[in-house]
């Protein structure tokens, strides 16, 4: 068994790593779908974006080929509509609500129909929204992933003047870095932050790091209002012996080295054990496998009914040939020479409920072993505590806490997204950056 990169052909990684999602290979097919909408009042589809989008206006847009006016009503929401359409987990947003569920139809394909409006728009450069005349306001803004972005947007087109400070070389911030590949490419990512800058009057400053490149005090003093928007950090410890061997690795470094450096740089194990059960193991244990990986075993404490990503997702691992492992947690890493060799597991069966109201997994005594090279850790992700606490920001371990939608206990400084919520998803980080706006505008007393 060894870790290397390197394992598959140019060919073979284009393919693993190419966009899973089908577009529609007409416009009449597109038609065809829309047609199917019922266009439903007081719509259960839209009440279950985070967002809000008007879902059965943008769909009767596209059944009038108004593809720009769909467009419209979907970045007027969301203006990062068109990433969206390819990484909600809509089966359990609108998808998931559409009546036809009920029905015991195939639910609208909304988020084929998204990706069609927006896909258009981004290619023909369409910008739909006019910035107005400067305020002269400045607001700063740290972090240019979704709900950095998204709050850019709106102040941007209030003719708020805005600086973003990221610290990374490229904008999308968990787009770019984290979620898989196959569902958002490199270039999409790129392409979605350019069409977003597109309004004008957003700068952002690479390679800029709040807490070593500059302070909040600076901020404070050179902008009218300060939004934080830092996400959160790495994965979560396990605490567990071995944790430290040559072998274990954080599920978000991972991913980051994929994305930031190329699939072919990477190196996988021959077998691997992912441990976790959320979006991110997924994310890990299929791209393990689509690196090369012999074998990956998701490894998770409770069962299928509790798990928290959604069946598409598992579906998908499945479908990559990860193995599943239920009912499991890990106690301890083994290894020779300084190398994992093998991951202890107890055997756990349910007990009572717990706080979040999912049945909580209790330790049998009994464990097992698998013998493994690398094991990949996606139990969660923490937050900046430290850099929070260094700015006296009011916190609950390390996720910002707010006086309203979005307003901290800092004068001034607002915050949203991941940074607040611990981890979500980019929708609501989206509605976030929406809402710190909205704050933002009221404290500056612009009207919008
Ligand atoms: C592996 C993985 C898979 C996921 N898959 C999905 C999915 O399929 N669908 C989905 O909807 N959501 C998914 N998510 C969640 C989603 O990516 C996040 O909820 C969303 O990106 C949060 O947006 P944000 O703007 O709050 O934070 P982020 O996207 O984390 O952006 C924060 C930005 O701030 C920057 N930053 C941090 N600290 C500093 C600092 N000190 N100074 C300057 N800049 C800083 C970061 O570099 C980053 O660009 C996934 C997350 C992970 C980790
Ligand atoms: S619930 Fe389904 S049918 Fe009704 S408006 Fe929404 S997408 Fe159309």
């Amino acid at each position: 068994m060894s870790i290397t990169n390197n394992r598959l052909s140019k060919e073979q990684y284009a393919e693993n790593f190419s966009d899973i999602h089908p577009t529609f290979e007409t416009a009449d097919a597109a038609l065809v779908e829309a047609n199917r909408c019922l266009f439903c009042y007081d719509a259960p589809c839209m009440k279950s974006c985070p967002t809000g989008i008007d879902v059965p206006k943008f769909i009767k847009q596209i059944t009038t080929e108004n593809i720009k006016g769909s467009a419209h009503t979907i970045f007027t929401s969301n203006i990062m509509g068109a990433g969206c359409s390819k990484v909600c987990p809509v089966e359990k947003l609108c998808e998931g609500a559409c009546v036809y569920n009920f029905m015991e139809e195939e639910p609208i394909s909304i988020a084929k129909l998204q990706r069609y409006s927006t896909e258009k728009a981004m290619a023909a450069n369409w910008q739909l929204f006019k910035r107005k005349n400067s305020t002269g306001k400045k607001v700063a803004i740290v972090g240019a992933g979704p709900a950095g972005l998204s709050c850019a947007h709106v102040l941007s087109r209030e003719g708020i003047d805005v600086t973003i400070f990221e610290k990374e070389s490229k904008g999308g911030g968990l787009m770019t870095y984290g979620i898989a590949a196959y569902k958002v490419t490199p270039q999409f990512c790129e392409d979605e932050v350019n069409y977003i800058l597109g309004i004008g009057g957003i700068e952002i400053k690479y390679n800029q790091e709040l807490g070593k490149d500059f302070s909040l005090t600076e901020l404070k003093k050179n902008f009218d209002a300060v939004y934080l928007a830092i996400g959160v950090g790495v994965a979560r410890r396990l605490d567990i012996p071995g944790e430290k061997l040559e072998g274990v690795i954080d599920a978000i470094q991972f991913i980051y080295e994929i994305r930031a450096n190329g699939y072919s740089t990477v190196p996988v194990g021959d077998k691997v054990a992912v441990i976790g059960m959320g979006m991110t193991a997924i994310d890990a244990a299929t791209q393990a496998k689509r690196l090369g990986a012999k074998e990956v075993t998701l490894v998770y404490r409770r069962t299928e009914a509790e798990k928290p990503c959604t069946d598409v997702e598992l579906d998908i691992a499945r479908l990559d040939g990860c193995e599943i492992i239920w009912l499991a947690a890990p106690v301890k890493i083994k290894g020779a020479e300084g190398k994992v060799k093998q991951l202890v597991c107890s055997v756990m069966k349910l007990g009572e409920p717990d706080a979040s109201g999912r049945r909580s997994p209790v330790d049998t005594g009994e464990t097992f072993a698998l013998n493994v090279d690398m094991v990949i850790k996606a139990a969660g992700q923490v937050p900046f505590e430290k850099l929070v606490k260094k700015y006296r920001l009011e916190n609950k371990n390390g996720k910002i806490s707010l006086k309203d939608k979005a307003a901290t206990n800092i004068k001034g400084v607002f915050a949203g997204g991941d940074a607040v919520n611990g981890g979500k998803e980019v929708v609501d980080a989206v509605q976030a950056g929406k809402d710190g706006a909205a704050s933002i505008l009221s404290y500056l007393r612009i009207k919008n």
